[in-house]
């Protein structure tokens, strides 16, 4: 099989089109300014004597203290022990404010690597400071892998696994399902080694800790053998892909899919196991076709109907793209342009009803044109893991970084949550102690082991303290 790729571009139809349409119709529509209100792309200039954090997305900011990189464990110990407050840091790619800190934010990236890889037992030990990137390639060269990757490969192990970060498959878990056991330095400054038998609760916490049980320097994990995967990405109507959803994903050891909207068409994804001789991945642009739509977006926006017709005559139709590749060359990719984003986690059964309900009220804004991600992903046990009682089906929608999202939260939390929807720990949502408790059996019990691990809440910021019921006095 030879790669292959055609570029979802839809420029020439949206610059013909234009042509096409008289100036006077569109006029209100053209002078549009789509920035929102408070958006600031400079960075923070910290007082003197402070630093400055941000997120991935400029959303979540502080000035800490200090920003410690430790790179022993008594060093981080002896950190911990002398902060008043402390908020471990991974690559800032959580959307949520379960970084910001205004005293000591540490970040575990010198805690780096492959300490140990057994192929015949199929188990690995990384630093939980390690990207997922370095971790797979390194891994691969053991001849180990991760069964699945999330859609970029920055984030460190420990930021993606505390947040129950996740790629899409049908019997594929999330990333955190596969640790074994793990280092954990407390707010006491003690360094405990945590597996399911030596400490069985503290082992069902800690998978999915959103960095409040304190810091993780390292994991162990069950791999499996290095595979290669088959991609290929096709565009389909949305109706069509709906009706076949179910299906695709038992089908495909992965399979999504992205709703363009008021297009009514999706680019759909799936991965499969290869043992031929491997390709590459095809080269190409996603941007360009997120650029596409926002001209779209910002020509078409008025008149929905006239959008739907362009991109339907614009966008290639069928296959655009095949490629073969090691798994961790091509499940992940980059994401150049900046968003905020709001993922919920829907019982499968209500999915597509949700996934529907959400689709129509994006589709009242004619301002949204980023596409949304629909995934699926099968259970495990942690106790705060989105995933504990079921297999489910992710539906997440962004909003370019310099764009409202305000609407996240009044149109479409509603329905995610009318849905039996869980948010993603690191994505955008409203929720609370009082919501949580009511959608994690074991909620109560994991603020109990967090508070008995810290009384004082050395490990909490603003936005933990309003997770787990707790008072927060900066
Ligand atoms: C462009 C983009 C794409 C994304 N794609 C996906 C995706 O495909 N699937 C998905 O599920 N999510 C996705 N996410 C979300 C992302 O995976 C999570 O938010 C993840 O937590 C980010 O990891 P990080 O290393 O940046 O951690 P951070 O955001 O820095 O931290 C996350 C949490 O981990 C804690 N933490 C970090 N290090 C430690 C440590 N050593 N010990 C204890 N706690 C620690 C922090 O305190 C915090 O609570 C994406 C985000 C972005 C911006």
């Amino acid at each position: 099989m030879s790669h292959t790729r055609r570029n979802l571009l839809i420029g020439a139809g949206i610059a013909a089109a234009a042509a096409a349409v008289p100036a006077t119709s569109h006029v209100m529509w053209n002078g549009k300014d789509f920035t929102r209100k408070g958006y600031d792309p400079d960075p923070l200039t910290p007082p003197e004597g402070e630093m400055a954090w941000s997120n991935w997305s400029g959303t979540e900011r502080s000035t800490p203290v200090q920003i410690a990189v430790p790179s022993t464990e008594d060093e981080l110990a002896s950190i911990i022990q002398s902060a008043r407050r402390v908020r471990p840091v991974g690559s800032g790619h959580s959307f949520t404010g379960l970084v910001p800190c205004e005293d000591t934010i540490v970040d575990a990236s010198r805690f780096t690597g492959v300490l140990a890889a057994d192929a015949e037992s199929r188990t690995a030990t990384l630093g939980a400071g390690t990207r997922i990137r370095a971790a797979a390639r390194d891994l691969d060269a053991a001849g180990l892998a991760f069964p699945n990757l999330p859609d970029v490969d920055v984030q460190t192990l420990a930021g993606s696994f505390s947040t129950g970060t996740h790629g899409t498959g049908r019997e594929l878990q999330p990333m955190h399902a596969r640790i074994e056991g793990f280092r954990l330095v407390t707010a006491a400054g003690d360094i405990l080694d945590v597996d399911g038998t030596t400490h069985p609760d503290l082992f069902n916490a800690g998978r999915v800790t959103v960095g409040s049980l304190g810091v993780i320097t390292q994991y162990t994990l069950a791999c499996d053998v290095s595979y290669n995967l088959t991609r290929t990405v096709w565009v389909e109507k949305l109706d069509d892909i709906l009706a076949r959803a179910e299906e695709l994903s038992h089908q495909h050891r992965n399979f999504e899919f992205y709703y363009f909207p008021f297009t009514g068409y999706c680019a759909g994804i799936s991965h499969d196991i290869f043992e031929g001789e491997v390709t590459g991945r095809a080269a190409g642009e996603d941007d360009e076709t997120l650029d596409g739509l926002r001209e779209l977006r910002d020509v078409f926006g008025w008149a929905p109907w006239l959008r739907r017709q362009i991109a339907a005559g614009s966008l290639p139709k069928g296959v655009v793209e095949e490629s073969s590749d090691a798994y961790w060359k091509l499940l992940a990719t980059a994401r150049p342009t900046r968003f905020n984003e709001m993922e919920y986690h829907i019982p499968l059964e209500n999915g597509l009803d949700c996934l529907k309900a959400i689709i129509k009220a994006i589709e009242t804004r004619k301002d949204t044109f980023f596409p949304m991600e629909v995934r699926f992903i099968a259970p495990d046990d942690a106790w705060l893991s989105p995933f504990n009682d079921g297999p489910r089906m992710s539906i997440a929608c962004h909003a370019a970084v310099n764009e409202p999202y305000d609407y996240f939260f009044s149109l479409l939390e509603p329905i995610h949550r009318a849905h039996g929807g869980r948010p993603h720990w690191g994505k955008l949502h409203s929720l609370g102690h009082e919501d949580l408790t009511a959608l994690y059996p074991r909620f109560q019990d994991f603020c109990d082991l967090r508070k008995s691990l810290d009384p004082e809440g050395k490990f909490l910021n603003a936005h933990l303290a309003r997770l787990f019921g707790e008072t927060f006095d900066a």
